[in-house]
């Protein structure tokens, strides 16, 4: 089974494998749970966080995101329902657009990683003979506080 990179990231799947899940639990409101990542891919055994405060920069990935999908929401609605000066429809469809992008959250934050890892980390298709890159002395945890 060969998935591809749109399916590996859209999946959370590990970009070098694209077999082994990056997250531990189910998309889920309980923010602090879903982010639970497994420190390495459970299929091949890749790092999830390849350096210290490696995620950190996946706040803008997310505002990317969100200010996308709010255009094509507006896209969308402007094409069915209709935007007019003459009535509220706009506002009616910043409430809509608020309540997808709260709803859309957990799985957005978890997209923004999966995205953000497999830009860094390259897929294998060689991943069963060769090991992957040790991560250990980037990770020093002694150096984890000192970024
Ligand atoms: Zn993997």
């Amino acid at each position: 089974m060969n998935r591809g990179y749109a399916a590996s990231a859209l999946g959370c799947r590990c970009p070098r494998c694209r077999e082994g899940k990056l997250f531990q639990n189910p998309v889920t409101i309980n923010l602090k749970k879903n982010m639970v990542m497994n420190k390495e891919c459970p299929v091949c055994g890749q790092a999830t966080e390849i350096e210290v405060g490696f995620y950190y920069g996946t706040s803008y990935v997310s505002y990317a995101m969100t200010v996308g999908l709010s255009l094509i929401s507006l896209a969308i609605w402007a094409l069915t329902i209709g935007l007019s000066v003459d009535d509220n429809r706009f506002f009616y469809w910043m409430g809509a657009n608020a309540v997808l992008l709260i709803v859309l959250q957990p799985w957005l934050m978890r997209l923004s990683r999966s995205l953000w890892i497999s830009w860094f980390v390259k897929y294998d298709a060689d991943w069963r003979q060769n090991q992957p890159v040790d991560v250990s002395e980037r990770m020093n945890p002694d150096q984890a506080n000192n970024w």
